[in-house]
């Protein structure tokens, strides 16, 4: 399957020189072979447009050799693209639309489709004729075979759409390999899946009641009968309270763990977080500290890998499918990012969870090799 990622870059100056060139360079190449082939008489055909390349604007604009030849080369797949287009909707009766002249900012893009072209590595990416490797805001989301990396310029903004084969990610299958959590402000947790496990309701309410006795216990007068009493009732309450609060903490720690295979969640700074009210989730009235405990122990129980984000990771305000980092205060419960993507707040931060994790074991193969010795041992025994 194909698939593509759109990631921004975050090139130096003279990288971002370069791109800009690139750019350049494969938009007046463009216009060049459009120019010609639009003339009367002059039949597009792609094999007559590699001879016009050739012989007559590769020597005539000799700093097309200032980027990579791809770069301007492939202008004429892109017009051979354009050509077929105008003569499908010809033959389909269509108003056809001949190919027009690319203009300065509009879908400034150029392309690289040739492996050896360019490779990627972590956070970075190589394109020929660049010395130094371009930073990347984020990983590749995929593995498999490069097929192709597109660069595109947008409002002094760069970006990279890399296509990649790979084998090892159907989106339409059940996913169930690995979950990316967010505990949400809503609900008790969003997976990356999709799936919102909400707010145990009676948990909610009895924690209400527990502060309205906490209340009336503090106004009532020290060492009376209607002291003991409510200080009975609290206790009672606080009772069910923490029991309720531990039967919900076992039901997700067991479901995430029963079903997936890695899991990764945010590594919070509980007692912040209980500080901050705004930032008091749902959780919280839970207990993260205790959830991540029985995480860790189940996880390991089970032979599941539980994965920890770094405390810094933008999981909320990085958009999760170009990368950028937006601002996101708590108000706001939807992510649109410019790239076109709209997505609730908390699926976004658990699907970059999900990515996270999935990353994180890849750079570390000694964790990734440990389940395929346990497939093999468990073959031998059955063999
Ligand atoms: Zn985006």
């Amino acid at each position: 399957m194909l698939l593509a990622h759109k990631i921004e870059l975050r090139p130096t100056a003279e990288q971002a020189d370069y791109l800009a060139r690139a750019c350049g360079s494969k938009r007046h190449c463009y216009n060049q072979l459009l120019g010609h082939f639009k003339q009367n008489g002059v039949k597009w055909s792609k094999a007559a447009a590699y001879q016009h390349y050739i012989k007559v604007l590769r020597p005539q604009f000799p700093w097309y050799n200032e980027v990579s030849a791809r770069v301007t080369r492939n202008a004429i797949d892109d017009l051979d693209n354009a050509f077929k287009h105008f003569f499908r909707r010809v033959k389909l009766g269509q108003t056809p639309g001949f190919p027009t002249f690319k203009k300065k900012g509009v879908g400034d893009s150029f392309a690289l489709r040739e492996k050896p072209k360019f490779d990627v590595d972590g956070r970075t990416l190589r394109i020929e004729k660049l010395k130094t490797r371009i930073k990347m805001r984020q990983t590749l989301r995929f593995t498999g075979t490069l097929n192709q990396v597109t660069i595109s310029m947008r409002a002094g903004k760069f970006y990279a759409s890399i296509l990649v084969e790979t084998q090892d990610y159907d989106p339409h299958a059940p996913d169930r390999e690995s979950v990316g959590v967010d505990f949400g402000l809503k609900s008790l947790a969003v997976l990356s899946d999709g799936t919102e496990i909400p707010a145990n309701q009676k948990l909610k309410a009895n924690l209400k009641k527990l502060a309205r006795k906490q209340r009336h216990l503090s106004r009532k007068q020290p060492k009376s009968n209607r002291q003991a009493k409510a200080k009975l009732a609290v206790a009672k309450l606080h009772k069910r309270v923490s029991d309720q609060r531990q039967a919900v903490l076992h039901e997700l720690s067991d479901n995430l763990t029963r079903n997936y295979q890695v899991i990764t969640i945010e590594d919070l700074n509980v007692r912040g977080m209980v500080r901050n009210r705004k930032l008091a989730r749902t959780v919280s009235d839970a207990g993260f500290g205790t959830l991540r405990q029985m995480l860790t122990y189940k996880a390991e129980l089970r032979g599941v890998e539980l994965v920890v984000a770094d405390r810094f990771f933008p999981s909320s305000k990085m958009c999760s499918a170009c990368g950028q980092v937006h601002e996101m205060p708590l108000d706001k419960r939807t992510m649109e990012c410019d790239c076109g993507n709209v997505v609730d707040r908390d699926l976004n931060a658990a699907v970059n969870l999900n990515e996270y994790g999935r990353a994180a074991l890849l750079r570390d193969p000694k964790r990734t090799q440990e389940p395929s010795k346990t497939a093999s041992a468990a073959s031998v025994m059955t063999a």
